[in-house]
């Protein structure tokens, strides 16, 4: 609490409060002052009775000054405290009269200075004065002094009152007004204190209420959020049970498929039933692949692992990949749907910087919706530079989505929610993956679509132009299906015998000799003995030593033999895991099979 800050002589506050003080402290005096003046009035006629036994010689004169001039006076104040303008010059009336009373014993006394009872009256109106009528510290300063200075006058000038009375009757006044000025000025200090304190408690109590006011509000904020979030935590819940149901039924449809065609590919022997059974399995297997891959991705997303992987590509080149890619699924040659590629630039103008991987998935999520749900007509995609961005779109002339549906399908899970009951194949995580990936990205994806007419889907990244110098950088691959092994020796380290198993059935045709160990040590221990190992395909995920501390062991003995390593955590990252610890190369599984053929060529 701040100190009260006031003049020392007028005791007025310096700061804000001095006109509210004022007022408060009018009101709150003005009935004692009322019974104050009253009382003195009073009392001046009271002791007129006393003129009749002490000064009867004069008692008319002193009647004449009692009831003449000073009770009328006073009684004029006391009736003008009853109207408005009292209030602003009531203290100066209280000088006044202060004045007028002092002022009518002052003449009795001129008139008889030997009579020494009415000297006490004298004294009665300084107390009065000073102390009953609410006069403040200053005026009841000037008003004392005044009352004394006039005594003084008069009996000096105006009365043969002896000099020895004179300054008789000074000791007591001046002591009178000492004693008066100091009460009256303790009297007002603590008057105007208790009036600041009680203010700035008001101000501290508004504080704490206001505070109190805050809390409360945040109290209700905050349990609603709470709420909120526990109505979140709950609908999540639940969105996971159902979302764990759908995929189970997601991975038990296509396992069905694999495993119902297996039986029955053992039980015939018509070629042609051969080719159809495997060409279902190999179906539902890249389909079982593609969710495993969402999945994947999904949970890396929740925990924030996905990382970006930025490299200078050409984007014509990614898009006649992804042409290829739906070529090779034939769905554009079906018959029913076309697929269209527009490209805004030619060749090496199209080169950039961004992650590629991310958007050949995000677009080819987008354009398998795409075909999913166009039956007839044909599907666009394509991409045109902006100035710090690029755009990305995919249309098609298919189903359409109802605006209610626009709003919800990027979010995860949301086929559960607004279908109940998945009404089509799909885990429903393809768009949610897409916003996903393409927010890491740094851009937007959106939908613009109308029922039965079809839907646009676009997404943006920020525009990074690479060096059109690089543009032939992307290796041809090999592409030779008959390979000749026959003097060359690899080492397997696979946990997993069916994994070996296909390793060595892809490889039996090349006539490669196959060492197979288990595990990491295993690995190590095999390529020290034998001198003759011309390639190691490592698994990296083995007992007692995984495939990269094998690597990195072996490196130590051998830098340039080249360790081909196959994992099936199928993340960006473990490529750049694998060759820190000093593999050649990667390949995930699953893989083509061609591809892994390929890939050791390269390197044989
Ligand atoms: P999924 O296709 O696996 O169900 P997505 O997240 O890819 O999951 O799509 C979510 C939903 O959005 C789909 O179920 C479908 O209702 C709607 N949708 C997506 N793309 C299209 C499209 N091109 N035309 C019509 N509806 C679409």
């Amino acid at each position: 609490m701040g100190e009260m800050n006031i003049n020392p002589i007028s005791l007025a506050f310096q700061k804000e409060y001095e006109n509210e003080f004022l007022q408060r402290y009018y009101v709150d005096s003005l009935w004692q002052f009322r019974f104050a003046l009253l009382l003195v009035t009073i009392m001046y006629g009271f002791f007129g009775f006393l003129d009749t036994l002490l000064v009867a010689d004069f008692k008319q004169t002193f009647w004449v000054i009692r009831f003449g001039f000073v009770i009328p006076v006073l009684s004029l104040i006391l009736i003008f405290s009853f109207f408005r303008f009292f209030k602003n010059i009531w203290q100066y009336l209280l000088i006044f009269a202060f004045v007028v009373a002092g002022g009518g014993i002052t003449l009795m006394l001129i008139m008889i200075p030997e009579n020494y009872t009415y000297y006490g009256g004298l004294m009665l109106v300084f107390f009065a004065g000073y102390f009953f009528i609410k006069l403040r510290f200053f005026y009841a300063t000037i008003a004392g002094w005044t009352t004394l200075i006039i005594y003084n006058a008069g009996a000096f000038f105006f009365s043969d009152t002896s000099m020895e009375l004179i300054i008789n009757n000074n000791f007591f006044y001046v002591a009178a007004n000492v004693i008066g000025m100091f009460a009256a000025y303790n009297i007002e200090y603590f008057t105007r204190r208790d009036f600041y304190l009680k203010k700035q408690l008001d101000a501290k109590t508004e504080q704490i209420e206001e505070a109190n006011r805050n809390l409360e509000q945040k109290v209700k904020k905050r349990t609603a959020q709470l709420q909120e979030a526990k109505e979140r935590a709950e609908q999540s819940d639940k969105l996971k049970s159902a979302f764990l149901a759908n995929m189970s039924h997601e991975i038990r449809t296509p396992m069905n498929g694999i495993l119902g065609f297996t039986q029955l590919l053992r039980q015939t022997s018509d070629p042609e039933e051969i080719n159809e059974f495997l060409n279902i399995i190999d179906d539902n297997g890249q389909h079982l692949l593609a969710l495993i891959n969402d999945i994947i991705d999904l949970s890396k997303i929740e925990v924030g692992m996905i990382t970006l992987n930025k490299m200078e590509f050409s984007l014509n080149h990614l898009f006649s990949e992804i042409y290829d890619f739906f070529k090779k699924e034939e769905k554009i040659n079906s018959g029913k749907v076309t697929l269209t590629i527009h490209e805004e630039v030619d060749g090496p103008e199209s080169i950039i910087i961004a992650d590629n991987t991310r958007i050949k998935q995000v677009m080819i999520n987008l354009l398998s919706n795409a075909f999913k749900f166009t039956h007839k007509g044909h599907v666009e995609a394509g991409y045109s530079f902006h100035e710090k961005e690029l755009l990305f779109f995919v249309k098609d002339t298919g189903v359409g989505i109802a605006p209610k549906q626009q709003e919800v399908i990027f979010d995860r899970f949301m086929q559960i929610v607004v279908n109940h009951q998945p009404k089509h194949e799909g885990a429903g995580l393809g768009l949610a993956i897409s916003k996903a990936f393409v927010e890491l990205m740094g851009g937007k994806i959106w939908v613009e679509s109308a029922l039965d007419k079809g839907s646009v889907f676009y997404f943006t990244i920020p525009f990074e132009r690479g060096s059109q110098s690089n543009h032939q950088k992307q290796s041809p691959k090999p592409n030779k299906m008959s390979f000749n092994w026959n003097n060359k020796t690899i080492l397997v380290a696979e946990d997993v015998t069916t994994n070996f198993l296909l390793i060595k059935s892809v490889l039996k045709k090349t006539g490669a000799t196959l060492i197979w160990v288990k595990n990491g040590q295993e690995a190590i221990d095999t390529f020290l003995e034998r001198k003759d190992i011309d390639l190691i395909l490592m698994d990296l995920r083995m007992p007692i030593k995984d495939g990269y501390e094998a690597t990195r062991e072996i490196r130590l003995h051998d830098p340039r033999i080249p360790i081909i390593a196959q994992t099936s955590y199928a993340m960006v990252e473990d490529r750049e895991i694998s060759i820190q610890a000093g593999c050649t190369d990667y390949i995930s599984k699953p893989y083509n099979l061609n591809e892994l053929l390929n890939l050791i060529s390269q390197y044989i």
